[in-house]
């Protein structure tokens, strides 16, 4: 499959997926915190709903469409805003919880469990997410963070050292998507830096890389150039609206 970017057909190719929010850490100038929006056969599932992203969240799906939520692990920029939705599907008057899938300490994140438990359904993964089938490994972050894998399609890194268990996941899948936090000759604790992430793309064979959990101090194209540097598949910068076919 040649991949394909911000096409409009890639509407109708299978699964898609849209780059939200893609600033690493804090909201950037022109992005909120990691959100990406993956949808297939009608079901919209959100990876991560960091700072920031509920705001640009609503120009892809309102807040009562959104079927589930899977978040990598319970960093704010990773998480915070998994609350505001609930807020906004409570104030929209939609029925059911929501699902939200993660390691167990982001439900601690909420500051009324209670109420949080009205609208939540913190569950363990199951096999499937609506149409795709669902793996998971427990990466190298400083909290548990899960690194997630659907079908064949798309790997998703949140943060991560790089680790055996991230390898293997994303190996053979068509589309990565890993952060890159950093460079490798000022290495982060705890996180990808961009050259890591090419490498990472290069031992899993993957057709496309999206760099993202850019951050705004960081510059962009650099980043794109380590990590471009490192594997032979072709290297994109998430950014707000972008949009790939998986
Ligand atoms: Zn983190």
């Amino acid at each position: 499959m040649e991949p394909r970017l911000d096409g409009e057909d890639a509407l109708d190719t299978g699964t898609t997926l849209t780059v939200v929010g893609c600033s690493g850490s804090v909201p950037g100038p022109d992005s909120a915190c990691s959100c990406y929006l993956v949808e297939a056969d009608g079901f919209r599932l959100l990876l991560d709903l960091g700072t920031g992203a509920v705001g640009p969240m609503q120009r892809y799906v309102a807040g009562p469409d959104v079927d589930s939520v899977f978040v990598t692990h319970a960093h704010g920029d990773h998480c915070h805003d998994v609350w505001e939705l609930v807020y906004l599907r409570a104030r929209a008057g939609t029925a059911g919880r929501l699902p939200v899938y993660g390691p167990p300490d982001v439900a601690e994140k909420y500051p009324d469990r209670a109420e949080a438990e009205k609208y939540l359904a913190l569950d363990p993964v199951p096999d499937k997410i609506g149409p795709w089938r669902v793996r998971t490994a427990v990466a190298e972050h400083a909290l548990e963070n899960w690194a997630v894998r659907l079908d064949d399609r798309l790997c998703y890194t949140g943060d991560t050292a790089p680790c055996a268990a991230v390898d293997e996941l994303a190996s053979g899948c068509r589309v990565l998507l890993a952060e890159a936090a950093g460079f490798d000759a000022d290495r982060p604790a705890y996180h990808l830096t961009a050259g890591d992430a090419g490498r990472l793309a290069a031992r899993a064979g993957v057709q496309l890389l999206v760099l993202t959990h850019l951050r705004a101090w960081h510059d962009a194209a650099a980043l794109l150039a380590e990590a471009s540097a490192e594997c032979a598949c072709p290297v994109v910068l998430a950014t707000p609206g972008l949009r790939v076919a998986c």
